[in-house]
């Protein structure tokens, strides 16, 4: 069969030659051996069973430092494994395949006065690579993802199928929630709902030294909050305005149930690279333009509100700069010794930071990459950096200072991101992480499921004995 002819065929079948998989920062592009999308259970089993060489996963492709992929692989784009297979709206919760993203979640349960009940504050994401980065929303009262999570299916590295719940099968579905993708593919999910209702915003604005002592006394045990987070001002990191979303009986300000897909943002992406760049665009914003946005007390659905597009978010320009995300979680208790530190460390490199959202979350129940072994507030810093080498080195450097200023207040840092820190750095953030090898050494013993971040920090040390993992490895907090 002649090239043309492959060509022409591979694609009709979900099957496209050597391509390029890179992510929305455009910083990380990885050519891979091939691309496919299943869109069943047993053709992904055949896939990886059958697979002579790497495997990577795949979703949304919103992490930010090759999470998704590595050279050579054969790597799955589960993006059609999209369906909804079971709604019970009684007992609140719902089964799915893994590929399907949040949005197309809230399209189904809506009707029926359902929410997710934790995600991210966009919708874009696939329930996998949401389940695989363990993430977080602005969800007063929750915490990682696992914490709505009933039970999962995971095919491993032999073609093998399995049901992994918090009693059956624990040691998978404590280790691929987090797992990057490391220990196997996540086939299904079955999550728990919660109602969907009215809730309306207010605001707070207040020095940035009071606000842990705020958040402990008037939102963290209101059970009225459903959505909260607290924006921290550069250049001064000194002022705070916390945004609450509160159940409410008020009528309706907004009669939409969802934002619509086809919603265009032409105004909110040139002005954050507008105010960006401007001289003083940072303290116009902090000063007057987010008190003017967040004057208003809307009140919507809390679908409504759960239904942002990351199109929000999207410049006009990826090329030349592109607006990047980092997060730092630390103890509820080290929140004011952790904002100087920094702070000082922003100010050392110039480095052009737009936001910092601070968030909150409770402990997670026991994954074995857990961000939150504890209570923690999570600090997400938005960016600009430049594309060029010079540019991605010096993040690079503030990058891992700055996870040094958080081990040192015993935090962590969050691994969707670019992948600057030493092994040392990540051994002392997870500690638990000896455990996740010894498991994908166990479940996947030739190393298929690999990925830019697994890489870096597994593939080195694999061919150490299990003994030597332990002992090889840099010791635990
Ligand atoms: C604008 C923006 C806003 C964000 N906001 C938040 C936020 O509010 N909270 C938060 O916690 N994070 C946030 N993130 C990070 C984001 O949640 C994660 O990157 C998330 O993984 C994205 O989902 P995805 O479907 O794009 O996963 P991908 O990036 O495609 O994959 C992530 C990881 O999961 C693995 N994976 C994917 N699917 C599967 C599967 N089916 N089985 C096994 N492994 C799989 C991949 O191999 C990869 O390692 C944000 C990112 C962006 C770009």
């Amino acid at each position: 069969m002649n090239w043309l002819v492959l060509a022409l065929i591979l694609p009709l079948a979900g099957v496209q030659a050597s391509e390029i998989v890179n992510d929305v920062t455009r910083l990380n592009p990885i050519r891979v051996d091939q691309v496919v999308r299943p869109d069943s259970v047993g053709e992904i089993r055949k896939l990886v069973s059958e697979a002579r060489g790497p495997v990577s996963i795949g979703g949304g492709r919103y992490s930010m430092g090759g999470q998704t992929a590595s050279e050579g692989t054969l790597h799955l784009d589960m993006r059609s494994m999209n369906r909804v297979l079971e709604l019970d709206v009684e007992g609140k919760r719902i089964r799915v395949q893994a590929g399907i993203t949040w949005r197309d979640i809230q399209e189904a349960i809506d009707p029926h006065d359902l929410s997710v009940r934790i995600m991210q504050t966009y919708s874009n994401f696939t329930v996998g690579g949401s389940l695989s980065v363990n993430v977080h929303g602005r969800y007063i009262g929750e915490g990682p993802l696992v914490r709505s999570i009933e039970s999962i299916r995971v095919v491993l590295a032999d073609g093998s199928l399995v049901d992994a719940s918090p009693t059956k099968n624990s040691e998978i579905f404590f280790g691929a929630i987090g797992g990057y993708g490391g220990l196997g593919v996540i086939v299904e999910a079955t999550l728990s709902l919660t109602k969907n209702e009215k809730i309306e915003r207010t605001r707070q604005r207040m020095p940035a030294k009071d606000y842990s002592h705020y958040f402990r006394s008037r939102i963290r045990d209101d059970r009225n909050v459903v959505f909260q987070n607290a924006d921290l001002y550069p250049p001064f990191f000194k002022t705070v305005n916390s945004v609450e979303w509160r159940r409410t009986e008020k009528p309706l300000t907004s009669e939409e149930r969802l934002i619509p897909r086809d919603r265009k943002y032409l105004f909110q992406p040139r002005a954050i690279r507008t105010l960006n760049h401007l001289p003083g665009g940072k303290i116009l914003r902090s000063a007057l333009i987010d008190p003017l946005i967040t004057a208003k007390s809307p009140v919507v659905w809390r679908n409504h509100e759960a239904s942002y597009d990351v199109a929000e978010l999207e410049p006009p320009s990826r090329e030349k700069t592109t607006f990047v995300l980092q997060e730092y979680f630390v103890p509820v208790g080290k929140l004011n010794e952790f904002i100087p530190r920094m702070r000082k460390v922003f100010k050392k490199h110039r480095a052009r930071v737009f936001n910092v959202s601070i968030r909150h979350a409770l402990p997670d129940p026991g994954t074995l990459l857990a961000w939150a072994p504890e209570e923690v507030f999570a600090l997400v810093v938005y960016y600009e950096q430049g594309t060029d080498e010079r540019a991605k080195a010096r993040v690079a450097d503030w990058t891992r200072e700055l996870i040094s200023e958080a081990l040192a207040v015993n935090g962590r840092y969050y691994l969707p991101y670019q992948i600057h820190a030493t092994p040392e750095q990540f051994h002392s953030a997870y500690p638990r992480a000896q455990e996740f090898f010894l498991l994908k050494k166990k479940l996947d013993p030739t190393n298929k499921f690999r990925n830019k971040l697994w890489d870096r920090y597994f593939t080195p040390i694999l061919s150490k004995s299990n003994q030597d993992i332990k002992t090889r490895l840099p010791a635990s907090k």
